[in-house]
This record gives structure tokens, C-alpha cells and sequence, in this order.
């Protein structure tokens, strides 16, 4: 293992420094991520959000090692995913990292039982019969559907593939554990339960999370929520328990703004729209905080 203590993100679990995605479609380049910079500590639980075309799956797609970045660092669980050859990206894929998809039909083959589909990632790393059956068991334990072990998809609910999806992500034991979207083609309730499942995983398997979601109510389930805009993370909410001194138990959760490596910060647009701030602002500094000021003259012009 190499010692990143000297870099960005230290020994994190999962570090992008200044990612950048460009997709070139003939002529045309779209820019999908513009130097993003994430960085998640071993055994958290967060949830990446942003409005659609925010660049969300094509972290996820890159942090999953199907797509590779334009430029940038990512580093995952010590692999240095942007240089990285063929034969590690399907060993680092196979081993070291679970994904669950929106598509519920994309995760689970449909001709096998839940069970044999929790085990069929352990026949490619040569895991005994007995093995499998038992760790396959423990996983559909886990995910609260050891009753359902021999039934097709077909014959589960939405929320209960997802279930068995996140148990078949979890049969390479792998130290991050991401999912764009799972509860995408859900009702509420059961985004609520596909999330909890998700949060007992993380609890219980200790396995770093990273899950993409357009679910307003994630904040609920995890211990951190990261948002980005155009393709940068724009703010953060973190959650926390504080504990009164008669015991009572208060979560407390607190959104801030994400200041970048070089100092940029992206101002919520109800900031920007409340002010008709525009192209340039004043800055002056206060002993312990900066204000932001619309220009008025270039807004006079
Ligand atoms: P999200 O998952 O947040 O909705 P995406 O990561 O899918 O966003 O997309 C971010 C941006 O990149 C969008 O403008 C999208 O149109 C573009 N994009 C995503 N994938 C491709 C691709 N394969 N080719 C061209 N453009 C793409
Ligand atoms: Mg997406």
C-alpha cells in the first residue's frame, strides 16, 4: 500500500482531486465534471445529489471504473483509477468495489433465485459451494430477505430487488459499496426502506457508501449529503447527534458551502438571485468573516 498522507485527501477511501470529464460528441465537447474535489473517509455513508445533468453519474460511472476521466486525480481504496490497464480495472472491479444500479433489471439476472444471484459474483473468485451458500445467506440476512432466498426477481417487489442487489454488491465483501440512483423507480416508503437497508450495511459490514439520489429526504439516513452543481460540489449538510446533558438525543443537521483546493466557492442561487449579483462582486474582510457585495457599477452599465 502506498502512504498518500503527504496528498489531497490523505488515506482517505475515496479522493477525486480537481476531476475533470469532457465528453467530445463531433464537434461538440460537453464538460461534465469541472474540477471536482470529493474526498470520503473509510466506513462513511454519504449521498451525492444535484439536479439532473449535474454530473452525478458520470462520477459515479468513473469512481465505478466503467468510464475513465479527461483529467484529475481519483483514488480509490488506493487504486489510482485515471492510468490504470485493463486487467486491474477488472480486478479492482471485481474485487475491490459493489455497485447497485437504478434499473432494477440491470442488477439481478432474471432466471436466478435471489440467492443464487448473491452468489454468483463469488463463483468468479473461486469461493467453495458451501461458502457461498453460507455468506449468501448471511447477505440476504443482512438485507432482511433470508425468506425470500428462493425467489426470482420477477416473483419480488422494486424494494426488494434493490435488497438483493445491494446483498449481491456486498458478495465481494468490497470496501466501497456505490449506487446511483437505487431508489430511482421507487415510491417513497420504500426509498425510505431501500435507504435504511443500505445504512444497516454500512453499520453493520462497515463498508464505505457512496449513493447518488434525487431524494430530497436522504439527509435522513446519512451521515453526510454532497451536492453538486455543474459539476462541482457546491455545498454540504452535515448531520450530528449532540447529546444533552439530561441525555436527550438532538439531530442537528447544518448545510455549508464547499470551498475548493484553489478557494473558489459556488454562492446558492437564491443568494445570487436575491442580490442580481452578477459577473463580479465586492469582498471585504471582517477579523472572522468575509461579506459579498453586489458591484454597483458594472450593474449601473
Ligand atoms: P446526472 O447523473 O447528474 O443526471 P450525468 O452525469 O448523466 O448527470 O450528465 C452530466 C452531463 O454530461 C450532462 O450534460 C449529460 O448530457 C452529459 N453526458 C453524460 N454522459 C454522456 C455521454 N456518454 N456522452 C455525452 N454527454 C454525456
Ligand atoms: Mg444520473
Amino acid at each position: 500500500m502506498t502512504d498518500h498522507l503527504d496528498q489531497f485527501g490523505g488515506n482517505a477511501t475515496v479522493v477525486c482531486d480537481n476531476l475533470v470529464k469532457i465528453y467530445k460528441i463531433g464537434e461538440l465537447e460537453v464538460v461534465a465534471l469541472q474540477g471536482l474535489d470529493l474526498v470520503v473517509e473509510e466506513g462513511e455513508f454519504i449521498a451525492i445529489v444535484g439536479t439532473s445533468g449535474s454530473g452525478k453519474s458520470t462520477l459515479l460511472n468513473i469512481l465505478g471504473g466503467l468510464d475513465v476521466p479527461t483529467a484529475g486525480v481519483v483514488r480509490v481504496a488506493d487504486y489510482e483509477l485515471l492510468n490504470m490497464s485493463n486487467a486491474l480495472r477488472t480486478d479492482y472491479r471485481r474485487k475491490t468495489i459493489g455497485f447497485v444500479w437504478q434499473q432494477t433489471g440491470r442488477n439481478l439476472f432474471p432466471y436466478l433465485t435471489a440467492l443464487e444471484n448473491v452468489e454468483a459474483p463469488m463463483v468468479l473468485n473461486g469461493s467453495s459451494k458451501a461458502a457461498r451458500r453460507s455468506l449468501g445467506m448471511e447477505l440476504l440476512e443482512l438485507v432482511g430477505l433470508q425468506d425470500r432466498s428462493d425467489h426470482r426477481p420477477e416473483q419480488l417487489s422494486g424494494g426488494e430487488q434493490q435488497r438483493v442487489a445491494i446483498a449481491t454488491a456486498m458478495a465481494n465483501s468490497p470496501r466501497v459499496l456505490f449506487a446511483d440512483e437505487p431508489t430511482g423507480e421507487l415510491d417513497t416508503k420504500t426509498s425510505n426502506e431501500v435507504l435504511e437497508v443500505l445504512r444497516t450495511v454500512n453499520r453493520e459490514a462497515g463498508v464505505t457508501i457512496v449513493v447518488v439520489t434525487h431524494d430530497p429526504l436522504v439527509a435522513d439516513h446519512v451521515n453526510r449529503v454532497v451536492a453538486i452543481r455543474d459539476g462541482r460540489t457546491s455545498s454540504e449538510v452535515l448531520r450530528r447527534t449532540e447529546v444533552s446533558d439530561d441525555g436527550e438525543h438532538t439531530v442537528i443537521s447544518e448545510e455549508f458551502a464547499v470551498l475548493d483546493r484553489v478557494g473558489r466557492l459556488q454562492l446558492p442561487n437564491e443568494y445570487v438571485d436575491a442580490l442580481e449579483l452578477e459577473r463580479r462582486v465586492r469582498l471585504t474582510l471582517d477579523p472572522d468573516h468575509i461579506r459579498v457585495y453586489p458591484d454597483d457599477e458594472s450593474a449601473g452599465s
